[in-house]
């Protein structure tokens, strides 16, 4: 596994690194290794639980019709026709931060799904065919919810359509989508009207398949809804650019739980005021998510959810905080608007950074990067998700002279930790703090 850190200094940097290391200095030894604990953790555990809990209920007693959605599809449209809504995205999460995902892989390898796409799909057929599932640790639920229907949207990726696929073969039931237009600079007119046209297509199949008339008053509520939910966790994400940051890369992709899977729903607002009030209080009392804060990173790309605790530590023990990351601004969805609910909808689906080009996505970083007082840049290659990995085509080098800022590359993956190289990356990001450290001497 290589990695690649983009700046000048690299290899005098590893050098000293290298003699620091012989010499018996640790940094990690030196310096507090965890971030402060968020007391709303509590609340969120619990509503998450009633989210799955109420999944499996459905499930078992046949009460409502369940949808599985991908992760920006069509929520909005699935709850307001009666669907309980099941994410696999967020499933395949926790296969990965609990290292299921590495054992449960192969098998879907082995069935013919090749190791090179996303490992999300095959830990999660994994896990299917295996008959295993991180649910059942957390919360004693069995299995994952069977679907009545799979809905995607390919503003992400073809995967998701290719995943779902192979669900509505194994259980016979309808798959319907929405096919977005990709790599994007600006989002046109004729893009939202497309994408209104595709989503008011499905609702046929979803009043079969559900039972339930659809109902305009009520799809606006439920936007309502996603409008002030993904306000809040706007608001929750902009907290880290206080100095120091009341919170840390590594909470907020934990946070963000309920704005993956409570979309639409009153649970995700009523959570969201609560967490905002603790991060706003933090910020009055300038009490710091980690210790000595002293140097501020950008993470771009997929988190690496089974390293999560010891990149967090790592990154706490150098006194680094990544504050901002385009992975938990993905579910910040501006355009939502309970008036007119189809081309909101169509335009928050669309105007994703992951839909848009580079030259839009090297603008929205800049924006950030400011506003945040960044001063270094961490971008994961994963190696099983192009569509999040934005190392590929020369961003990181053009960002670094832009910013003016160093960069490092570190390649992994999202769920396989056979593509991540842990004692390189290690040596890598304490390398790239070292040049940070030697910029504020
Ligand atoms: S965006 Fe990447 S991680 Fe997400 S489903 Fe697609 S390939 Fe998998």
């Amino acid at each position: 596994m290589s990695y690649l850190l983009v700046c000048q200094e690299w290899d005098r940097l590893c050098v000293n690194h290298m003699i620091r290391q012989r010499t018996g200095y640790n940094v990690a030894e030196s310096a507090n290794t965890k971030s402060k604990p968020i007391a709303a953790t509590s609340t969120m555990k619990k509503i998450m639980a009633d989210h799955f809990l109420g999944l499996d209920r459905a499930r078992k007693e046949g009460t409502e019709k369940i949808a599985w959605c991908t992760s920006v599809g069509p929520a909005e449209l699935l709850h307001a026709m009666g669907f309980e809504v099941y994410f696999p995205e967020n499933h395949a999460a926790m296969l990965g931060a609990t290292r299921m995902a590495t054992d449960l892989i192969p098998a879907a390898n082995a069935m013919g799904y090749s190791p090179d796409i996303c490992s999300y799909l095959t830990a999660d057929i994994g896990s299917y065919v295996k008959g295993v599932t991180p649910l059942t640790k957390a919360y004693g639920i069995e299995r994952v919810p069977k679907a009545d229907v799979l809905v995607y949207n390919t503003n992400q990726c073809r995967d998701v359509q290719d995943w779902f696929a192979y669900y509505a073969r194994e259980w016979n039931v309808p798959l319907v989508g929405i096919h977005t237009h990709r790599n994007i600079k600006a989002v046109e007119d004729y893009h939202i009207s497309d994408l209104v046209s595709q989503i008011k297509d499905m609702i046929p199949v979803l009043e079969t398949v559900s039972g339930n008339r659809f109902d305009m008053e009520r799809l606006r509520e439920v936007v309502g809804l996603s409008l002030e939910c993904t306000k809040l966790w706007r608001e929750v994400l902009e907290c880290g650019a206080a100095i120091p940051a009341p919170l840390t890369f590594f909470d907020a992709t934990i946070h963000m739980g309920p704005a993956v899977v409570l979309r639409g729903l009153p649970q995700a607002v009523d959570y969201y005021r609560l967490l905002l009030e603790e991060l706003r209080q933090r910020i009055k009392h300038n009490v710091p998510a980690i210790d000595e804060e002293t140097h501020r990173i950008y993470w771009d790309g997929m988190p690496i959810w089974g390293k999560l605790r010891d990149l967090s530590a790592q990154f706490a023990s150098l006194k680094t905080n990544v504050v901002a990351s385009t992975y938990c601004n993905s579910w910040i969805f501006d355009a939502f608007d309970p008036a007119c609910p189809f081309e909101s909808m169509a335009r928050a689906y669309t105007e994703l950074f992951i839909v848009r080009d580079d030259s839009f996505k090297e603008a929205y970083m800049e924006t950030w990067i400011k506003r945040f007082s960044i001063d270094g840049i961490i971008f994961h290659d994963a190696k099983t998700c192009p569509n999040n990995s934005n190392s590929r085509y020369m961003m990181p080098q053009r960002m670094r002279d832009k910013m003016r800022l160093p960069v490092l590359v570190v390649n992994g993956d999202l769920n396989d930790l056979r593509c991540y190289s842990e004692e390189q990356a290690r040596t890598n990001i304490e390398a790239f703090v070292e040049q940070l450290d030697e910029k504020v001497r």
